[in-house]
């Protein structure tokens, strides 16, 4: 018989969405007349700009005529999109990077996973804890961890905690690590890197040839102006970081998918036997010959959020749904909830009142307020006894979900 990767029987059975799918479909059945509000998804629900619509009308219309029909594009994205990206997300902000160290995709997660590609399997690896479920998931399919014990933490992989006996921010590792996975503004907890922070991990990363794995999936939620929006925001950061960003989030395209990768040509990593290699030309051949670019009209459509009026109504729907958060938090605040987050990010991260576990206080909220959130528990150990709310949703169901927050109390 064949082999399969057994990599993947080590993975976690019980998936986080899963079961909170399980829980709601079983309270709905016994509940038929309840209104569950879900505030748990995170997934935008408002519709994609002006703009972007536009220009991929425009753009499936040029494919319906021959003289500007396009085939194959070139696998990391159109010069239109990458030119766009490097002025106005980096050289905009003084940050050095050039349009030919951008990869565009079809999503970060993708690009999240895939670039363990370019690197060796006997890297030590550490996550921040709670944290993005595919960082860890992608590693342990990679063969790159041990089983996993009691509490769900892999052999092999370094953790760091971020709870609120630290304020969220991570110690630097004790030990040695080769790739570290940031990201900010995080999810799940809405947390920030301060300059300050993100520079220690630099310093870190250059004293200890690491190499950071960044991810700023939530920078278009950034308010406060002394947050950076990119790692390379930071001196040195160019020879010891890579940066995932996507469209999902910042303009609605988690349907139209649509992201990128920045890989700074000065990125290098060392072989086997110990020479020095690049990751640009590694990340290059990976993406040439195992992807074969985004969809012409979806990076029209992505070029469109830099114009003018693409950065006004993307913006816009960014205020609403910040100000959904702030209305989340606020509502937890007045009740006596510590929160977190919400500020600089599209979730609100809090304490569970009464030192519930996050898996109880999911099924009061449920049952006592037909409100649907996300167990902090399920985002890792240091997740147990917090909760996340996200601010996607509409006015409407915001506005409810906060007055029935008075029910658990
Ligand atoms: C939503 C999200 C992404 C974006 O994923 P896409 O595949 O681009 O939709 C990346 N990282 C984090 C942490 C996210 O929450």
């Amino acid at each position: 018989m064949t082999y399969i990767n057994d990599n993947y029987l080590k993975l976690n059975a019980g998936y986080l969405f899963v079961e909170i799918a399980r829980r709601v479909k079983q309270f709905s059945d016994e509940n038929p007349s309840a209104k569950i509000i879900r505030l748990g998804i995170g997934d935008v629900t408002e519709p994609l700009g002006p703009a972007v619509i536009q220009a991929m009308h425009a753009a499936v219309d040029e494919m319906a005529v021959r003289s500007s029909f396009r085939g194959y594009g070139p696998e990391q994205g159109y010069d239109f999109l990458r030119e766009a990206i490097a002025k106005n997300d980096y050289r905009s902000r003084g940050i050095d990077i050039d349009a030919d160290e951008i990869f565009v995709s079809d999503g970060s997660k993708c690009d999240v996973a895939n670039i363990l590609d370019v690197f060796g399997a006997n890297n030590v690896v550490a996550v921040q804890d709670p944290v993005y479920p595919v960082y860890v998931d992608t590693n342990v399919m990679a063969g790159h961890t041990g089983p996993a014990d009691a509490s769900g933490r892999y052999g092999g992989l370094v953790y760091l905690p971020a709870t609120a006996e630290n304020n969220f921010v991570p110690e630097l590792p004790r030990q040695r690590v080769d790739l570290i996975y940031l990201c900010y503004p995080n999810n799940p907890t809405g947390m920030v890197a301060t300059k300050e922070m993100l520079k220690r991990w630099v310093d870190y990363a250059r004293e200890n040839g690491s190499i950071i794995l960044y991810d700023a999936a939530y920078e278009a939620y950034i308010t406060d102006p002394s947050i950076p929006h990119s790692i390379f925001e930071i001196e040195g950061a160019r020879e010891v970081a890579l940066e995932f960003r996507s469209f999902s989030k910042t303009a609605g395209f988690t349907g139209v998918r649509c992201a990128f990768t920045v890989i700074p040509k000065g990125l290098k990593a060392k072989t086997q036997d110990g020479r020095e290699a690049a990751i640009h030309p590694l990340w290059n051949r990976r993406h040439c010959t195992k992807f074969n670019g985004v969809s012409y009209p979806v990076q029209r459509g992505a070029e469109a959020i830099y114009s003018p009026e693409g950065k006004r109504q993307t913006r816009e729907t960014i205020e609403f749904y910040l100000t959904n958060a702030r209305l989340v938090r606020e509502a937890l605040t007045k009740l006596g909830i510590q929160a977190y987050g919400g500020i600089n990010a599209p979730y609100v991260w809090l304490k569970t009142p009464g030192g519930l576990s996050s898996w109880d206080f999911f099924d009061k909220l449920l049952h006592e307020a037909h409100l649907v959130g996300t167990p902090g528990s399920g985002f890792g150990t240091c997740g147990e006894g917090y909760f996340r709310l996200s601010a996607f949703n509409s006015r409407a169901n915001v506005e409810e979900a906060t007055h029935r927050f008075a029910k658990i109390t």
